[in-house]
């Protein structure tokens, strides 16, 4: 559908990304990190920069390609046809990169931000922690100044890309008095991996593998203070802006996801016969191509709007509602036509015969991950209440329109 609203220069980009996803990973580096006999496809990643692939959206002077959003979500679409492991490894500089574009000094961005473009260093985003990932603001690692160093104790969990990071972006309290507001306690720091770091690859996850999800544990880590991102108690801010890229990646790499099963699934009900004739021909079976190729397409409408909604630096509350919003939508339909395609597929569909099984245990994780669906929802209605509650609207007052609106003694409102 958007191939006609693509500029000349981003679809000479999607070429290259689908050139790269079609001839750059070998069908055997998926099967081995699905098989969990690889926990970081350092491989891959060193691909990826060869083809200068990775924080598209950073400046040039950085090791970017200076693109835009809307770049970027083309780029997904294609690379989410490898999967959610290797489509977050190649989110993951663009959410970390954010934090250093939009925040890092000069310093920073020169000794984090233009090595991990360039594929020199890999970073990670620890955010959650045993105790949970939702509750943001409860968060327990601490960060403690002494001298010029911070340091950092605690543990974060389902970090990926922990195994094979060289640095690491990790939210702790700086402030622990239980008095001032947990929004204003968290910072967010840029940490070397180092020995006094355990990194631990211990959860058997039922897709999303080899991506290098670990546990991590800081133990008296010494942090220098100017690896601090903006300044102390800026976590709160940093979070509400990583939110889009983390929440924008997944909404765009699911599609590649779900458009892959798709292929897969209407080609083989054109070979597939039942009572002697094609299933194709069953509307049973061809309106779920119907349907799942409209929810793909209303998919991607939403998630190129919202692309091109920040690329015209639309309000940051509204990127925050966009991007919630198509992180959920896109999750719950690309997991509705997956779901469809093993449908079609018969029992083949649930077989390592077909990689719909593995794009599915991949696809769960989406309604899960870079927030929930319900944290989804938590953001977009007080995004849209705080919208109308402060807007002064100056169109139609349609509540005029009905037969006995002028009854006011008949609205109560308890
Ligand atoms: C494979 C994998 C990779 C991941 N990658 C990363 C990563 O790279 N970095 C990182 O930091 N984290 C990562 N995560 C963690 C992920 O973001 C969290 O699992 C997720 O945010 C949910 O946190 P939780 O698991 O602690 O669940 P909880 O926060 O304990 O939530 C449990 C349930 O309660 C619901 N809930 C909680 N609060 C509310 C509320 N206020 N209203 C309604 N419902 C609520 C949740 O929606 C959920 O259904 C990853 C997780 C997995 C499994």
């Amino acid at each position: 559908m958007y191939d006609y609203l693509l500029s000349e220069e981003n679809r000479k980009f999607r070429e290259e990304v689908r050139e790269f996803v079609k001839n750059a990973v070998p069908p055997s580096l998926l099967k081995k990190l699905d098989k969990d006999e690889i926990q970081y496809p350092t491989e891959y990643l060193k691909a990826l920069a060869k083809q200068n692939l990775i924080g598209v959206r950073f400046p040039k002077e950085y090791g970017g390609r200076g693109l835009n959003w809307e770049s970027e979500v083309i780029a997904l679409e294609e690379i989410g046809e490898l999967g959610s492991s290797l489509a977050c490894l190649f989110s993951l500089p663009s959410i970390c990169g954010e934090a250093l574009n939009k925040f890092g000094t000069e310093d920073q961005k020169r000794k984090y931000l233009k090595p991990m473009c360039e594929g020199k260093k890999c970073t990670a985003e620890a955010l959650t922690e045993p105790r949970g990932g939702s509750d943001f603001f409860g968060a327990t690692c601490t960060a403690e100044k002494k001298g010029d160093n911070y340091i950092l104790n605690g543990e974060k969990r389902f970090v990926v890309g922990a195994e094979g990071a060289d640095f690491l972006l990790v939210y702790a309290k700086t402030i622990l008095n239980p008095d001032i507001d947990p929004r204003n306690s968290l910072s967010l720091f840029i940490v070397d991996r180092n020995e006094d770091i355990k990194v631990e690859y211990l959860f058997g996850l039922l897709g999303t593998r080899g991506g290098g999800a670990g546990r991590i544990r800081f133990k008296d880590v010494e942090v220098p203070q100017e690896n601090i991102l903006l300044k102390e108690g800026a976590g709160g801010q940093i979070f509400y802006q990583m939110m889009v890229p983390e929440r924008l990646t997944t909404a765009s790499g699911f599609i590649g996801l779900a458009r892959a099963c798709l292929r897969i699934a209407t080609k083989y009900s054109t070979k597939r016969k039942a009572f002697g004739q094609t299933i194709k021909n069953f509307q049973g079976v061809s309106f779920k191509i119907s349907d799942s190729i409209t929810l793909l397409d209303a998919v991607r409408a939403m998630v190129y709007n919202t692309a091109k909604s920040i690329d015209a630096e639309a309000p940051a509350s509204l990127q925050r509602r966009l991007v919630s919003e198509s992180k959920k939508f896109s999750t719950k339909a690309c997991w509705k036509v997956i779901n469809n395609a093993m449908q079609i597929m018969g029992g083949i569909g649930y077989t390592t015969v077909y990689p719909i099984e593995r794009l599915l245990r991949d696809a769960r994780l989406g309604e899960i991950w870079t927030g929930t669906t319900e944290i989804m929802n938590l953001i977009i209605q007080h995004e849209y209440y705080k919208e109308i509650l402060s807007d002064k609207w100056l169109g139609r007052d349609v509540e005029q329109d009905a037969l006995d609106s002028d009854a006011e003694e008949e609205k109560h409102f308890g």
